[in-house]
């Protein structure tokens, strides 16, 4: 043990020992040894005391050393008839980091061999206590090489840049709140009720993205494209996040390095463009905005909606588009007179 215990154990009641809040300076318990300490328990063999801190004004005490034979002792329960509920003890004043300095140390010298993942819970445990200590004082305590220390700090410094970065790059999607670059995840589900009817004695008809006149009852959906907008939008700073990732994927955080950028970005520019056809662009072609009034009320262009997307209109027949151009001439000479 690391300091030779000075007084006399005795025995407390192990119910009291605040295992959660007591420092911890190995990765795991390891179930073999327990076992091993659990058969010298029953065999009466003299085993040595816990080391615990008295953890001053909050109740129960820390665990310093010993969580191997404590975990043993607890193992027995099933075991015997009447299951021991104390634990011989050396208690010492003190609290945490009194505990854990007690613990780097005692860690270093018992018996039981540290994997390298038990060396580093220390230097996580010790660099999270004492930020400000020197690579060699930490490196002492914890009985590891400075080097250890010295990549403990700079994965800690990545890791710590990763969340500013990712905080940062949240903190700035969610302030860009004008028009085009909305919150992406504050979106208003459109609402088709919510659309303002025109006043036929002052307003004209709207009009689809070529002047063309589009019948009251599917006007609405014109009203709703910025909703659309906002969704694309959203998705294009997604994007822009993702090409953020990439330049950090060549750098010395490892945290991205499995994400498949180019896959990445064709998804998010194939969702975008799925959206885009949410926005009507057209008058619809067959029904002329009046779906109800195709065979069993149902217009297969559209939909329903009585406008099409653009992508839609792409595909419309050359002659029907020359019709769609007369039209909307048409409607302008009537408006003129
Ligand atoms: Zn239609």
């Amino acid at each position: 043990m690391a300091t030779a215990p000075t007084k006399d154990p005795e025995a407390i009641s192990i119910a009291a020992i605040d295992l959660v809040n007591s420092p911890r300076v190995r990765s795991e318990t390891r179930g073999e040894i327990i076992e091993e300490y659990a058969n010298r328990y029953l065999a009466n063999e003299k085993m040595p005391p816990v080391i615990v801190f008295e953890n001053e004004g909050e109740p129960g005490f820390l665990l310093a050393d010993g969580r191997h034979r404590l975990e043993a002792i607890k193992s027995l329960a099933p075991r015997l008839p009447k299951p021991p509920q104390s634990v011989k003890a050396i208690k010492y004043p003190g609290g945490y980091e009194e505990a854990l300095t007690y613990a780097l140390l005692a860690n270093d010298r018992n018996g039981m061999r540290r994997s390298n993942e038990d060396k580093r819970r220390c230097v996580e445990a010790a660099l999270e206590q004492w930020p400000d200590k020197t690579q060699k004082e930490i490196a002492e305590l914890c009985g590891v090489s400075q080097q250890m220390i010295s990549d403990a700090r700079a994965a800690t410094a990545e890791a710590k840049n990763v969340k500013g970065e990712i905080q940062q790059t949240y903190k700035r999607l969610d302030n860009e709140s004008s028009d085009d670059q909305p919150k992406p995840v504050k979106l208003a589900t459109p609402q088709p009720t919510a659309v303002k009817p025109r006043d036929r004695t002052k307003d004209a008809p709207a009009t689809d993205s070529m002047g063309c006149w589009v019948p009251d009852g599917v006007a609405g959906y014109l009203q709703m494209d910025p909703e659309v907008q906002k969704i694309m939008t959203s998705i294009s700073a997604l994007k822009g996040f993702v090409e953020k990732i990439e330049a950090m994927q060549s750098g010395s955080n490892k945290m991205w390095v499995e994400l498949n950028i180019g896959s990445a970005k064709a998804d998010l520019d194939r969702l975008r463009a799925n959206f885009k056809t949410c926005k009507s662009y057209a008058l619809c072609n067959l029904c002329q905005g009046h779906p109800e009034t195709q065979p069993k009320a149902h217009c297969t262009q559209c939909l329903g909606k009585g406008l099409i997307s653009e992508f839609k209109w792409h595909f419309v027949r050359p002659e029907i588009k020359k019709m769609r151009e007369l039209q909307i001439q048409n409607q302008r000479k009537e408006k003129t007179k």
